[in-house]
């Protein structure tokens, strides 16, 4: 990490540059107008975001573009990332007149998968398509889902990331048993760490493991939007992102500057019927990011001893409340003690028993997961509406 007085230094130094953008309606910069947010600065890395009013769109593009050149000049910058983000309170298109516009009409009340992504979240070069992997809470098994989707998702012949973006909590390190440090390339990005066929970026990479980690929402996007662009991800069928637990700021924030195609929930059969999910579920839809499905992790049990299963939740639930929260039921997985092993292991258990019926459970879920992204029809981008 850089010394807190070569931090601020460099971020004063930043900030002066930025000073040199004026606002859209040329009064005054954007600094001073405030829309200068979650600036970070480390190791000669900056990111920050500009707020801009949604009903600027593409059009706020070259600012985004100006203000990067602007601090990449600066003396001591190794790389810069700008993010556009929504200006809280502006007025947002509603998805549903974007669907009226169009004359669609959905099963769900949802953006569907495959569509452009909004202004603002800029696509990432070279990769197809970006989910999140998401839950109402921590501890119900999402690190361990996104691991396995993101083998399940390789092993069907794809090419596949992983971003750890549980910022808070990094476990895909240990889950997938990967240790030491990524490298820089000479365009100075980061090269993603190997394993399994996957791409894999984490914060558990650069920061060490006992670090406490207290991020503030602003400081949260601009680590995300970091792991994401500054990695040389090369060409990705999909890249699967490991969101942290919980439907705060900070995650709506991430879905909102992530350019999505789509958000798969976990969840276990007892937060199903304790509306955990459906928050989840809510606030994707709030920004407009089409969620795939619900996927119910420890669904039922199955006795290491005997093979017996046991429907410890009633059985059918889930899906009962999927088909209720209108959203697709991707499929369960049962509580397995197999499946912690091998996680804890670093040897997920769609990699070390591909034969298993939980590897098969875990393909399944890919398989739904990859149709629904590449079966939809495009949609025209979003309209901009102007109110
Ligand atoms: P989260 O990311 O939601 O906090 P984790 O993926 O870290 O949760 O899982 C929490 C614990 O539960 C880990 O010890 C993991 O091995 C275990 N676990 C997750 N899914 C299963 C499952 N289907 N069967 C058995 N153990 C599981």
């Amino acid at each position: 990490m850089a010394s807190v007085t070569e931090g601020q230094t460099l971020e004063a130094r930043v900030l002066e540059a930025l000073r040199a953008i004026p606002a859209p309606d040329r009064n005054g910069d954007i600094v001073s107008r405030g829309m200068v947010t979650g600036l970070v600065v480390k190791d000669g890395n900056v990111g920050f975001s500009i707020e801009v009013d949604p009903r600027e769109g593409p059009r706020a593009e070259p600012l985004r573009k100006a203000a990067e050149q602007a601090v990449d000049r600066v003396s001591g910058v190794l790389s810069v990332t700008a993010v556009l983000t929504a200006h809280r309170g502006a007025p947002q298109a509603k998805p549903a007149e974007h669907a009226h516009a169009h004359g669609h009409a959905h099963a769900h009340p949802q953006a569907q998968p495959g569509q452009k992504t909004a202004p603002g979240r800029t696509p990432v070069a070279g990769v197809q398509h970006i989910i999140a992997v998401a839950s109402g809470k921590g501890g119900v098994g999402k690190s361990t889902t996104a691991v396995n989707l993101a083998l399940a998702l390789s092993s069907i012949g794809l090419k596949v990331g992983l971003l750890d973006a549980d910022i808070y909590g990094p476990s895909v390190p240990r889950l997938l048993g990967i240790t030491g440090k990524p490298e820089t390339t000479p365009e100075k990005k980061l090269a993603p760490m190997q394993k399994y066929g996957l791409k894999v970026m984490s914060m558990g990479f650069v920061v060490a493991e006992d670090t406490p980690m207290i991020w503030r929402g602003p400081m949260v996007m601009s680590a995300i939007t970091q792991l994401l662009r500054e990695v040389d991800w090369g060409q990705l069928d999909v890249l699967v992102c490991d969101l942290p637990p919980g439907t705060g700021d900070a995650q709506l924030t991430m879905a909102q500057s992530v350019p999505l195609s789509g958000a798969v929930i976990v969840s276990t059969p007892q937060d199903i019927a304790l509306i955990d999910a459906r928050k989840g579920l809510n606030m994707f839809r709030k920004v407009d990011v089409p969620v795939l499905g619900i996927i119910e992790n420890m669904s039922y049990f199955i006795c290491s001893h005997c093979g017996h299963r046991t429907d410890i939740f009633s059985h059918g639930g889930a899906h009962r409340e999927a088909d209720r929260m209108e959203t697709p039921f991707l499929g369960e997985i049962p509580l397995d003690i197999q499946i912690r092993e091998t996680s804890d292991a670093g040897t997920p258990i769609v990699v070390s028993l591909p034969e298993s019926p939980h590897t098969a459970a875990y393909r399944a879920v890919a398989e739904q997961v990859w149709r629904q992204l590449t079966d939809q029809p495009l949609r025209p981008a979003p309209r901009i509406v102007i109110q």
